[in-house]
């Protein structure tokens, strides 16, 4: 096992990397910017190293001082944690060149299921359903149209490079393509500083379920079941269940299967997650592979009680998973809210500042991630995830209830966050009913942004849930 790692990362997921390394008995250093210099991963590290300025080209993405800081520290491997360089196939390759592990699939693996277009090719070789839409990449406006037309609409332009929903347009009809294309193209551009694009049906009202794999470097792949991360605002998750109650056990099995099947034909090693969309008909679709840990894996941990960092971990050092897909038991439901220093009622716009008082929920089934401390200071250089709470309980049922007390224990003062928005989500009917699809934010947001917090309290939650 590794002696000491380097952690090229920062917040909740820093600390959630380093503790898992104290709990392995190893030494973790933390690389960070001059803005989280009094972060608390940097404050319980064995060592940190400032690796730049605040903005994140300058220090998180700044691979040649990251690598630099892994080797004058004396680490032998490095944790991308998610986002920053997490996808990295250039940072994967230098980090192999310096004689660094990087915990993660290989430089190749990345490149093979970054770019998405090219995973689509690879899956649909494989059999493994995907949306229909272009098979290689579109050149023009013009051509777009001109495949969008067969495809039928609405169409998506998405970026091959993509990530957190950026690079992405509807094309309602024949009008909208041409200008859902130079969009999407001037957006990926700006984003990822490549304007790729592909086409996709866009699938009406579905599920986003994705399904957690683990796999060592022996050729094992098991999954660890699927996560149901259809709460999404502008494509981006803020609230994720598992299991997702909308499958049934038969296509449980299939979807899972399908999964796998998709690692296996990529020779997939470490942790992943296999994305699909699901249709009203029970048809799923692949849509990605995205080749590190999520924001949402705790809720996949709670259920099967399986740390999935100290998993990807033992994997990047060459040892072989302990347990066969018979040993994955899923165990109770467990729901995570993305808690955000953001103001709902002001477009959910960002607030940074200072937290001036903070109490964290606590109690059975109740866990939370987060690098707040009293008097720190959420940065306005970063995203605006300050904490992730998850619960885990028997039922949903259960659950939903164990959600909705944490919630209302929770506090943070100082700046604004959408811990009330998400409060009065859990008592929409469909969310209670577990009925919700990626557009149901889109169309309930208003809704909820009107409802008032007392009278939402008061609601007889039971009465709610029995007519589910
Ligand atoms: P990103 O990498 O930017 O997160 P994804 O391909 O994972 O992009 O898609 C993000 C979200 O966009 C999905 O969770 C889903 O809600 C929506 N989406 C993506 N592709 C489709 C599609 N073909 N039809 C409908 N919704 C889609």
């Amino acid at each position: 096992m590794f002696k000491r790692i380097l952690i090229a990362n920062r917040g909740e997921i820093a600390l959630r990397v380093l503790r898992c390394c104290r709990v392995m008995g190893i030494e973790a250093v933390v690389a960070y910017s001059t803005a989280d210099a009094q972060s608390l991963p940097v404050q319980l590290a064995d060592e940190a190293v400032c690796i730049g300025p605040a903005p994140s080209r300058d220090s998180y993405l700044n691979q040649a001082a990251i690598v630099e800081a892994a080797k004058q520290t004396g680490c032998e491997a490095v944790h991308p944690g998610y986002g920053f360089l997490s996808e990295n196939a250039d940072f994967a390759q230098l980090c192999a060149d310096n004689g660094l592990e990087f915990i993660g699939p290989s430089a190749d693996l990345i490149r093979k299921m970054g770019d998405k277009e090219a995973a689509r090719e690879l899956m649909k070789k494989n059999h493994v359903p995907i949306v229909p839409g272009s098979d290689s990449m579109v050149k023009d406006a013009r051509q777009a149209k001109e495949i969008a037309d067969k495809i039928g609409y609405p169409v998506l332009v998405k970026a091959s490079a993509g990530g957190g929903g950026r690079g992405m347009r509807t094309a309602w009809s024949s009008e909208g393509i041409e200008e859902a294309f130079e969009e999407a193209r001037a957006e990926a551009l700006s984003a990822f500083g490549d304007g790729s694009l592909y086409l996709e049906k866009r699938i009406l009202d579905p599920h986003h379920i994705e399904v957690q794999i683990l796999g060592d470097k022996e050729g094992h792949i098991v999954h660890l079941g699927e996560r149901d991360c259809s709460m999404q605002r502008r494509n981006q998750k803020i609230l994720e269940e598992a299991p997702a109650s909308i499958l049934s056990d038969k296509l449980r099995k299939k979807i899972t299967q399908a999964a796998v099947k998709a690692a296996k034909a990529a020779g997939y090693y470490s942790a992943g997650t296999v994305e699909f969309v699901l249709d009203k008909n029970g048809q799923f679709y692949f849509i990605e592979m995205n080749t590190r840990v999520q924001v949402e894996h705790p809720v996949t941990e709670e259920v099967t009680g399986i740390d999935i960092v100290r998993e990807q971990v033992r994997i990047a050092a060459g040892l072989p998973l302990t347990f066969k897909q018979d040993d994955v038991k899923i165990s109770g439901h467990a729901i995570e809210c993305r808690i955000n220093a953001e103001s709902p009622w002001k477009n959910f716009a960002p607030c940074p500042g200072k937290v001036e008082n903070l109490h964290l929920p606590d109690g059975i089934g109740v866990r939370t991630e987060t690098a707040l401390y009293e008097g720190c200071e959420i940065s306005p250089f970063y995203d605006s995830l300050a904490a992730k709470l998850i619960v885990h309980a028997q039922g949903r049922l259960d659950a939903i209830r164990r959600l909705r007390a944490a919630l209302e224990e929770f506090i943070i003062d100082g700046v604004d966050t959408n811990i009330e928005f998400q409060f009065l989500l859990t008592f929409h009917p469909d969310f209670v009913r577990g009925r919700y699809t990626t557009s149901f934010l889109e169309k309930n947001t208003k809704d909820i942004l009107g409802w008032d917090l007392e009278s939402r309290k008061s609601v007889k939650q039971e009465e709610q849930a029995q007519h589910g």
